[in-house]
């Protein structure tokens, strides 16, 4: 089952994401795009090895994310990051506190054998 922690992530993606779709300038236009990485970017966090404990992924030592995915969604972040403060302050607050947080121990099944 879902946790906060990572319902709150979605939503905040999710945010960024239209964020950069509506406003910024050099977003995609293909229709659908941004729907298909939404999705992509939900199944990781379904995924997430850390599960609620999950660190910012920019912390994250497992990078999940494909390379070409995982460049996209940063230059969303970046793009869209200092712009969310001013439409979504709670979660931004929230994203940025989150940031802070240290990266926990791998769970123990994924961690690699000695
Ligand atoms: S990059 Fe790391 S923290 Fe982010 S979803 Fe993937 S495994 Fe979880």
């Amino acid at each position: 089952m879902m946790g906060s922690r990572i319902r709150r992530e979605k939503l905040t993606i999710n945010r960024m994401i239209a964020l950069y779709q509506q406003r910024c300038p050099q977003a995609n236009q293909q229709p659908g795009h941004y729907a298909a990485l939404n999705a992509y970017a939900d199944k990781r966090l379904d995924k997430c090895v850390f599960g609620e404990e999950k660190p910012a992924c920019k912390q994250c030592p497992v990078h999940c994310y494909q390379p070409a995915k995982r460049e996209e969604m940063k230059q969303i972040m970046r793009w869209a990051g200092p712009r969310m403060l001013w439409r979504h302050p709670i979660l931004t607050v929230l994203h940025l506190i989150d940031d802070r947080r240290a990266v926990p121990e791998l769970p123990e099944k994924y961690r690699p054998k000695k």
